[in-house]
């Protein structure tokens, strides 16, 4: 199958290399892992990915919604913030209600108390590149801090939810933070069922100490007799999808520049937030490009390159790592048209899911 591009190809092979590591993790340590919708919620890949995942957690009601319509299993909610109306609507269908501050638990704690009540806890410490992404940087409202309210929110909850990673690669960070969580909180651990770790350990990393991790999470689970959650957005979809081009134009400005029918501010919007660049599935090599994309940005870059083949108009570009954070970030910036999402099956067939025209765009905004 011919596709047109701009579209996003998720590669459903090598997303079983991911979800075959979350199994084995499962299986060695015990823990069962939710995967964030707020980094990934492509339901096109949802069958494969629930026969290897316990369900889903989420940040606002309609991703909850999507859990649970298109994932099945648990659905965990989360919300920094939850209205009366989403109370309403996520205690119909959710398995676990997380609260961030204990004023909210308190506010909905009457119309929840069926299913089973958690709480954020924030433990100050944290593991992040970018402070944009930490959960403990200064003034932070993510969680409750304070060790004596958790203490007094036990006598209503059932667990607690502690996300304090981002893109953490490193497990002796992750290990030491986890014996700081278990001596600080000991008191409330020794009095609830679930512990949810949240997301941002790269467990799935090649390279990374997977053994180690499942055993320091076993001990972890017995040493409070707790069933533990991990919450993966990343590690579950990292390197599984890229973003294929077109260039469209190559012009010289020092350096020559090809400008391909895709943009970062509308399609890979994570990478231009915090400011990386963007990978490219390309042989090194001795020509200098920078990849630009078609957006009246300046700074609409996707990065600078060298790479063997030389680049003219219709050469094909793709983009390596475009699934977690970038998919659920698209939008319609310089109504420059949406990329298609196409899925290539274990069986190697591709299938085009979904394309986008102008009355998308249209409709978005009207
Ligand atoms: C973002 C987030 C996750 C997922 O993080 P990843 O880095 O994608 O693994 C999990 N839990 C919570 C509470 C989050 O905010």
């Amino acid at each position: 199958m011919i596709l047109q591009t701009p579209y996003y190809l998720i590669d459903e092979r090598a997303l079983l290399g991911n979800l075959k590591k979350i199994e084995y993790l499962r299986k060695n340590s015990g823990a069962k892992t939710v995967l964030a919708l707020k980094c990934f919620s492509t339901p096109a890949v949802f069958s494969l990915m629930s026969k290897y995942m316990d369900g889903t957690t989420s940040s606002s009601l309609y991703e909850a919604k999507l859990g649970a319509e298109m994932f099945g299993k648990e659905t965990h909610a989360f919300s920094v913030a939850y209205s009366k109306e989403d109370i309403d609507g996520l205690k119909k269908i959710s398995d676990k209600i997380i609260f961030n501050s204990a004023s909210q638990l308190k506010r909905f704690y009457k119309d929840v108390k069926n299913l089973k009540v958690g709480l954020r806890i924030n433990p100050s410490v944290s593991y992040s590149h970018f402070d944009l992404a930490d959960p403990s940087r200064k003034y932070s409202r993510l969680g409750v801090f304070d060790v004596k309210e958790a203490m007094s929110a036990l006598n209503k909850i059932d667990g607690v939810m502690f996300h304090y990673n981002c893109e953490n690669e490193d497990f002796a960070a992750f290990s030491k933070m986890l014996d700081f969580i278990s001596k600080k909180y000991e008191k409330v651990l020794q009095k609830i069922n679930w512990v949810s770790l949240g997301g941002g350990i790269s467990f799935t990393k090649d390279g990374y100490p997977l053994a180690r991790f499942c055993a320091k999470l076993k001990e972890f689970s017995q040493k409070f007799n707790v069933q533990v959650y991990l919450e993966p957005g990343e590690a579950a979809v990292t390197k599984c999808c890229e973003l294929a081009t077109t260039v469209l134009d190559v012009v010289k400005n020092e350096k020559n520049i090809a400008i391909v029918d895709a943009s970062t501010e509308a399609h890979t919007l994570d990478l231009l937030i915090y400011r990386e660049r963007a990978k490219l599935n390309e042989k090194k090599g001795s020509n200098e490009y920078i990849i630009a994309g078609r957006s009246c940005l300046a700074g609409d870059v996707f990065g600078t390159y060298k790479i063997a083949r030389k680049l003219k108009v219709g050469s094909k570009i793709r983009f390596s790592d475009a699934a977690g954070y970038t998919m659920v970030k698209k939008n319609w910036f310089n109504g420059v048209k949406m990329p298609s999402i196409a899925v290539k099956r274990l069986n190697g067939k591709i299938e085009l899911v979904r394309q986008f025209d102008y009355k998308d765009f249209v409709k978005s905004l009207s």
